[in-house]
């Protein structure tokens, strides 16, 4: 196998993107390889030795390290700007890993409360579990954050913007404090793609993803990553892992990889015409509130213009007349499907109250800002026209 592509600094993103990590194979293949294998033969027991020890460099198994996987986590950590990456089976398998690496019994955690319904598990149901004590805040108050800390606080965690809210926190400001409490910033970083938002420059310890969304963008296939300095990866991530295996599959890698070749493109579109459908619903009779990055009417207009170079691909739309209100609404889309993922090529619409947050009461979903009329759109590359026309009619049927 030849050498790696130089990681050249002085190229644009795009160019990584495209370019990095790219491990040849000895028939000079111009798309990169799928090494679907589990494993690796070594040339002699003493090579099998050393690999083991760490002494020779070489993939031994594909629990710990495969070679597309491989090619996939130096592309990803090139373009965050991240030293290292470990990539996993799913975005859940990331921020549990991410968690669970840092964090251990007689420990205390500081997250956000508006977050995705399988990371307020985490935070909430499963750490307590093992002893870490939890303290959920509202993430957009400063102050919030500094009163939760205590003596043993390892560790905060937020996503920004958050699914489904949209509601945006100031990373910077957050950093900060972690930083004079000795606590590690762990961002969940989905909402914004890799593309808008960069967590590590903003002072974060850790950026998790779930790959499955933007940067699969098709819809295909399950995905997470995991990226940070080596020190964090070595110390925190690398060996929890190795032992436990929540492992991406190869398959999988590969597709993601090639599907980072045009994450820029599509998630530029997206935003665009996400943009464009906000500004055109914004005021509808039938909307009651419309919660867009980018808009100057978002709540935290001010820390989106610092942190974020562009909008989001999703919108959130607090629907007139809760449940039903929403339910006609969805029902009566013909282009856009209701679906639960988001950063798909293809428009989809989602209910978080009746499905990514149905399993809390109804009174953590009003803390968490997920009211009975709230739906969440995630923007395809659909021509915006279409997309205008599918919404509109629509709202007429509510
Ligand atoms: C989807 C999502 C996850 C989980 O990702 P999976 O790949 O489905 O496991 C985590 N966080 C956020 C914000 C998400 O939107």
């Amino acid at each position: 196998m030849s050498k790696r592509s130089s990681r050249d600094r002085r190229l644009h993103a795009e160019t990584r993107l495209v370019h990095e990590g790219t491990l040849r194979s000895e028939f000079g293949e111009t798309s990169e390889a799928l090494f679907l294998t589990q494993g690796h033969v070594y040339a002699s027991a003493e090579e099998c030795e050393a690999r083991f020890k760490g002494e020779s460099p070489g993939f031994l198994y594909a629990r710990f390290s495969n070679p597309t996987v491989s090619m996939f986590e130096q592309r990803i950590a090139s373009f965050e700007g991240a030293e290292a990456a470990r990539a996993t089976a799913t975005g859940m398998a990331a921020v549990t890993a991410a968690l669970m690496g840092l964090l251990q019994a007689g420990d205390h955690i500081v997250a956000a409360r508006a977050l995705f319904g399988s990371c307020r598990y985490v935070v909430a149901e499963l750490l307590p579990r093992f002893g870490v004590a939890s303290t959920l805040v509202d993430g957009t108050n400063l102050n919030a954050w500094r009163g939760a800390v205590r003596p043993e606080t390892k560790v905060f965690f937020l996503e920004s913007p958050a699914n489904p809210t949209l509601e945006v926190i100031d990373i910077a400001a957050v950093a900060q404090i972690a930083r004079e409490v000795g606590a590690k910033l762990v961002v969940d970083n989905v909402f914004s793609s890799p593309l808008w938002q960069k967590p590590l420059e903003l002072g974060a310890d850790c950026v998790v993803y779930s790959a499955t969304k933007h940067i699969d963008g098709q819809g295909r296939c399950l995905g997470g990553v995991i990226l940070g300095s080596e020190d964090f990866i070595q110390t925190h991530i690398h060996t929890l892992l190795r032992q436990t295996g929540p492992s991406m599959s190869p398959f999988n890698a590969w597709v993601l990889l090639k599907s980072l070749e045009t994450l820029p493109l599509r998630v530029e579109r997206q935003t665009r015409t996400a943009a464009i459908v906000a500004d055109a619903l914004a005021g509808h009779s039938k909307i009651r509130r419309l919660i867009y990055p980018g808009r100057a009417d978002h709540p935290q207009a001010a820390v989106i213009a610092r942190q974020m170079k562009g909008g989001s691909t999703l919108i959130a739309l607090e629907i007139e007349g809760g449940k039903a209100g929403a339910f006609r609404f969805l029902n009566a889309l013909e282009l856009i499907r209701i679906s639960n993922n988001l950063g798909d090529a293809k428009s989809l619409i989602t209910h978080p109250a009746t499905t990514t947050h149905q399993r809390f009461t109804p009174e953590e979903r009003a803390e968490m800002g997920v009211s009975e009329g709230l739906v969440r759109l995630s923007i395809g590359l659909e021509h915006t026209d279409d997309l205008i026309n599918d919404l509109l009619r629509a709202l007429k049927r509510v």
